[in-house]
């Protein structure tokens, strides 16, 4: 059951990449764990899927303490200040910094740690009113924060995407997060390889527009409870 999703998801992945000429060796799927338990982590990972996102960090520690220790974690959930630093050194990285003062929480904790910590900024592309990610205006002075603080380092940048009937909708704030990525890499001169975006419902959209991070929840584990 999990292996023949799995194996589902690496199609719809494979078959987005031929269709627009990408190699599947550029897209990293992200196995999206939260409210699964740590079972459902274990059978994937038996599968071979080493990756796995979590988005709540009181649900993230003890599942990722009672899983193999060979698995990889990002954090992909709005991380609020007070639990900030609890995220920093465990998750290889971290998609979803959006204000400044998280980015420096963020840095005094890596600092304190005498680490490096990776991290995605999270964008509102859309600029929707209730949702997390900092708005295209605010991105060019977080990005520079995030970059010039030295145990941080900026990977890329994060979107989820309004909500949409089709999954086509999402597609120009998949190519706006691409731009906007471009865009950050040229002024700041940094790689900036990692465009997290793409879903279950909208992941072919995603990698059609450069996708390097798909977050699959529900198309591998199936209905959260
Ligand atoms: C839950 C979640 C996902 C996974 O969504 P599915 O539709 O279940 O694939 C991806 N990204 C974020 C940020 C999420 O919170």
């Amino acid at each position: 059951m999990v292996l023949k999703r799995l194996a589902r998801v690496q199609e719809r992945i494979a078959g987005a990449c031929l269709a627009c000429g990408r190699d599947p060796a550029e897209v990293t799927l992200v196995a999206v764990s939260k409210m699964q338990d740590a079972a459902a982590v274990a059978a994937l990972a038996e599968c071979g899927q080493t990756l796995f996102g979590e988005s709540y960090i009181q649900e993230a520690l003890p599942k990722m303490d009672a899983t193999p220790p060979e698995l990889v974690w990002h954090f992909i959930g709005h991380l609020q200040r007070n639990k900030a630093k609890l995220a920093v050194g465990r998750f290889a990285l971290i998609h979803t910094v959006d204000n400044l003062d998280l980015a420096q929480i963020l840095q005094k904790r890596a600092a304190a740690l005498g680490i490096t910590q990776a991290v995605c900024i999270q964008v509102n592309v859309a600029g929707e009113a209730q949702k997390s990610g900092i708005d295209p205006d605010g991105l060019p002075e977080l990005a520079d924060t995030v970059a010039q603080a030295p145990n941080l380092t900026l990977e890329g940048l994060m979107v989820i995407p309004p909500v949409f009937d089709d999954p086509v909708g999402a597609r120009p704030a998949f190519a706006r997060l691409r731009q906007l990525r471009d865009g950050l890499k040229t002024r700041l001169a940094l790689p900036l390889p990692v465009l997290s975006m793409g879903m279950s419902g909208d992941l072919e959209a995603a990698v059609m527009e450069g996708a390097s991070h798909l977050r699959v929840g529900t198309d591998l584990f199936g209905q959260r409870l």
